[in-house]
């Protein structure tokens, strides 16, 4: 499939992937760096996976600026998962953590963790269908084991531009915004992202978590279940999925490669250009208000008449371009900007917008 021929493909997750990845995996199918084995076939414990997970660690500590005190994971059950595994390992059932709850993901995070102990919504925004990012308490409440937040709310669109204050223990959810921008990764005791966004295929989560973290386990739970446990069998507990590992290194040396300055600036581009156009054009309006809440990654809109949605949706797809249709419980459009979209896409999206005004007002 020659990029020219590939459709512009704006899906929010699975999501579209660059090129030359896509070629790189797909040559690796076939024959994995000369072996003659496929890199479906290789097993979980052969020098030659073990290398890829080795890669792959040193490239999240190195795009991430971290040391050695803390532990990169390579885990299985998705974001899902996570939301329930944090407070199984880091919540006693007497202990209170405080949740931000800015969006469907971030509620269903705060949801998994009343299983476990007291878990504390300290803000949200959901009264307002999540429209916005609710205010960041301005003081917790005493003794929490951690905050949880979500830097980019992928259904709704709204993303934290910032790392906020906290003088507990930061856990967020990086799935749809993940080496998006220039971050301070060390401010957090833990992050992770369910990586079919910006970090290659489903099927693999990142975990990236501080050592002291895990030397202070909440409860005796499976091995299966335990960070501790993964962290000391480097993610090899189970067979893990190897080729979504391996796309997703992939995708972390094509960051790498790019460099994390250079995406953070195209990214502010594309937004501001697509922003820019939902703003000017008579026919578009942004979901979300506040423009320092609006996300860099999904971009959510509606049309101000609802009969021009179809027309759009069909415009779109006469120019091969695919996946904006909104999540059902926002409407609408969202269009996701992940790093591999490039600011062609973005003007080719912006120049049906505009086409669309033309036809409109006829
Ligand atoms: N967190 C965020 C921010 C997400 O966008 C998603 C999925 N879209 C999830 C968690 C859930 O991930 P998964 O489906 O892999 O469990």
């Amino acid at each position: 499939m020659m990029d020219n021929q590939r459709k512009l493909n704006f899906n929010a997750g699975p999501a579209a992937l660059p090129a030359e990845v896509l070629q790189q995996a797909a040559a690796a199918v076939l024959n994995y760096n000369n072996s003659e084995l496929s890199i479906l076939e290789i097993p979980h414990r052969e020098p030659a996976f073990i290398a890829i997970m080795d890669e792959s660690r040193q490239l999240v500590k190195e795009l991430c600026g971290l040391g050695d005190d803390y532990e990169v994971l390579w885990l299985q059950g998705g974001g899902r998962l996570a939301f329930c595994m944090i407070p199984m390992n880091f919540l006693g059932d007497n202990e209170s953590a405080g949740y931000i709850d800015s969006g469907h993901w971030a509620d269903e995070a705060q949801k998994a963790a009343t299983y476990y102990g007291d878990a504390q919504v300290l803000a949200s925004s959901k009264d307002n269908n999540y429209t916005h990012l609710p205010e960041w308490p301005t003081a917790l409440p005493h003794g929490l084991q951690y905050v949880h937040y979500t830097t980019n709310n992928t259904i709704y669109g709204t993303q934290l531009q910032h790392i906020p204050e906290c003088d507990v223990p930061l856990i967020a959810d990086m799935s749809s915004d993940i080496f998006s921008c220039k971050r301070d990764y060390t401010r957090f005791t833990m992050f992770y992202a369910t990586v079919q966004k910006n970090l290659g295929t489903a099927g693999v989560t990142l975990v990236v978590v501080r050592k002291s973290l895990l030397a202070n386990m909440k409860r005796s739970i499976p091995p299966m279940l335990s960070y501790k446990a993964h962290a000391d069998n480097q993610s090899l507990l189970n067979t893990p999925p190897v080729f979504a590992i391996y796309v997703s290194l992939l995708m972390l040396r094509w960051t790498k490669a790019k460099g994390i300055d250079a995406i953070d600036a195209e990214n502010r581009q594309k937004a501001e250009l697509l922003y820019g156009e939902i703003v000017r054009n008579s026919l578009f309006q942004p979901v979300v208000d506040r423009e320092e809440d609006r996300s860099l990654m999904n971009v959510c809109f509606t049309t101000h008449n609802k009969n021009n949605e179809k027309v759009f949706i069909d415009l779109c797809k006469d120019r091969n371009i695919t996946g904006i249709k909104g999540h059902r419980s926002v409407g609408g459009f969202r269009v996701s900007l992940y790093n591999a979209i490039d600011l062609h896409a973005v003007q080719q999206l912006v120049q049906a917008m505009q086409d669309l005004e033309k036809i409109d007002h006829h």
